[in-house]
């Protein structure tokens, strides 16, 4: 299919002129131990073709039964996500071909979705403005079975056409899939694109506070496809919508949106329509291409699975799942909060630099709030940043960072011999008291060796010993940095001072 390159609007003039209205469709793949509809495993990463068996191969005369686990998981995202829960629902046939999905129909749910009608609260953190609150709503949360995957081999693209030939891989077919459908999200205007990475961002959080699946974005087990529309501003007229699909990352989200006002506000310009179809979300450019086009409306010919029986979750059952639920992301970030005392924004940057876990786990080893958070923001993020790693894949625990701010409330470490012990435990050197032990870095408080340091730094600085007699404290500064070099640091700087102004008749 081509497409003419295409010619874009700036953003700021493209929602000057046109109102954005967004939606997103996200797949999830459940952590269970066996697939959807079989006892296959799921694990990730295994040799193609070798977790597959009759039932996920869709050899005749299989027969499906529904994975409990899976329908548990289900019931606990809608009910995470506010939703009203089915007493009573079905899976439906959903026909169609496709080389990697071998039954030649997915089972899925149709008009019978086991969650309905939720809401997911969202805070928006736009680049230089203050955060806000938007509430999301959930059209729909239900089941469906994944697709095997489709290698293409010898293009230089990966995808199917110039390729030279095509391998496929049945491991992904049937493993559990949770579909999560919002209602159109509107009156975002210029902050669509971040609206719609919060919102992943916080369903992800979601997810994985309620331990179903290992959301990673990267691995494909967290999908989103991201659907676009315009209408000339204020006019609420909403135009064709295309759809994005599998943006696989949170950025990517945030940078298909923007694109997509951009590209479809020149289409409207220049007088032209939007076509209903998919597109393809390109890491490299930012850009979006025409994939399938959904002119030929597809009929499905959903009809009810015949093979299993329908699902009839117990009111007692959901009542016992929705006591069970663990604090959610936003409940603990309140709760956070309140209890560190920080503002809207410091939250706002924990949350950005990925510190939020690692100051609570700091602050649980006994450190305090304003510490923690000034240690992994500060020192170590800096760290990770010229490493250009993640906070969480530094090679120091929060146990040991609390150790670290412990030691210097005690005074037993000063900030300088601090970051010297925690070089030395990102450095693999061994815990903060194996690298206190093993280089002698406490702070140096014994009057005794801290006199002979003073004595020495006064018989080298005889003027400036001599304005201190007289009553010029504020020099004592000279004196107490010549102490500080000779111990390499480790003298306590308080101590120190106060010895030169004894020494000196000035106390
Ligand atoms: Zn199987």
């Amino acid at each position: 299919m081509s497409e003419t390159m295409a010619e874009l609007v700036g953003f700021d003039e493209a929602i000057a002129r046109y109102d954005p209205l967004i939606g997103l469709e996200t797949h999830v793949e459940l952590g269970t131990v066996s697939k959807m509809f079989c006892g296959c495993p799921t694990g990730f990463g295994a040799e193609p073709n070798t977790q597959v068996c009759p039932v996920c191969l869709g050899l005749p005369g299989s027969l499906p039964v529904v994975n409990a686990a899976a329908i548990e998981s289900t019931i606990r995202i809608g009910l995470a996500l506010n939703c009203s829960i089915a007493g009573w629902c079905r899976f439906a046939r959903k026909n169609y071909f496709y080389p990697d999905m071998p039954k030649d129909f997915q089972i899925s749910q149709y008009d019978e979705p086991l969650c309905t009608d939720g809401w997911l609260d969202v805070t928006v953190h736009p680049e230089g403005a203050p955060p806000s609150q938007l509430r999301v709503e959930i059209e729909r949360v239900h089941m469906e079975e994944d697709t095997g995957k489709s290698l293409h081999k010898g293009g230089a693209t990966g995808r199917i056409h110039g390729a030279d030939y095509s391998l496929v891989d049945y491991n992904r077919a049937g493993i559990p899939l949770v579909e999560i459908v919002t209602k159109p999200i509107a009156g975002t205007g210029s902050l669509a694109p971040a609206a719609a990475r919060a919102y992943v961002t916080e369903l992800r959080d979601l997810l994985r506070s309620l331990g179903v699946s290992d959301v990673r974005m990267e691995e494909g087990s967290l999908r989103c496809d991201v659907n676009t529309s315009l209408a000339p501003r204020g006019s609420g007229s909403w135009g064709t919508r295309t759809e994005t699909k599998n943006v696989n990352s949170l950025r990517s989200v945030e940078r298909a949106v923007r694109y997509e006002i951009e590209r479809q506000a020149a289409v409207l310009d220049a007088g032209r329509r939007i076509v209903l179809e998919t597109r393809h979300f390109h890491e490299d450019s930012g850009t979006t291409t025409a994939g399938r086009s959904k002119e030929e409306a597809q009929d499905y010919r959903y009809f009810p699975e015949p093979d299993l029986v329908p699902i009839a979750p117990s009111p007692d059952w959901v009542a016992e799942l929705r006591a069970a639920l663990p604090e959610l992301p936003a409940a603990r970030h309140a709760r956070l909060q309140s209890e560190w005392g920080l503002s809207d924004l410091d939250m706002a940057a924990l949350g950005n630099a990925g510190a939020l876990d690692l100051v609570a786990q700091t602050v649980s080893a006994g450190a305090a709030p304003a510490e923690a958070r000034k240690w992994w923001l500060g020192e170590l993020r800096q760290r990770a940043n010229t490493e250009g790693i993640e906070l969480t894949a530094l090679a120091v625990t929060p146990a040991q960072v609390a150790r670290v701010s412990e030691l210097v409330a005690s005074g037993g470490l000063n900030d300088k011999l601090a970051r010297q012990v925690l070089d030395a435990v990102l450095a693999g050197q061994g815990s903060p008291d194996e690298v206190i032990a093993a280089r002698g870095l406490a702070v140096v408080s014994d009057d005794s060796a801290l006199l002979a340091a003073v004595d020495e730094a006064i018989a080298a600085n005889p003027k400036v010993a001599e304005k201190i007699r007289g009553g010029k404290t504020a020099a004592a500064g000279v004196l107490l940095g010549a102490v500080m070099t000779t111990t390499r640091g480790q003298a306590d700087a308080a101590r120190v001072r106060e010895l030169i102004l004894e020494r000196l008749g000035q106390h």
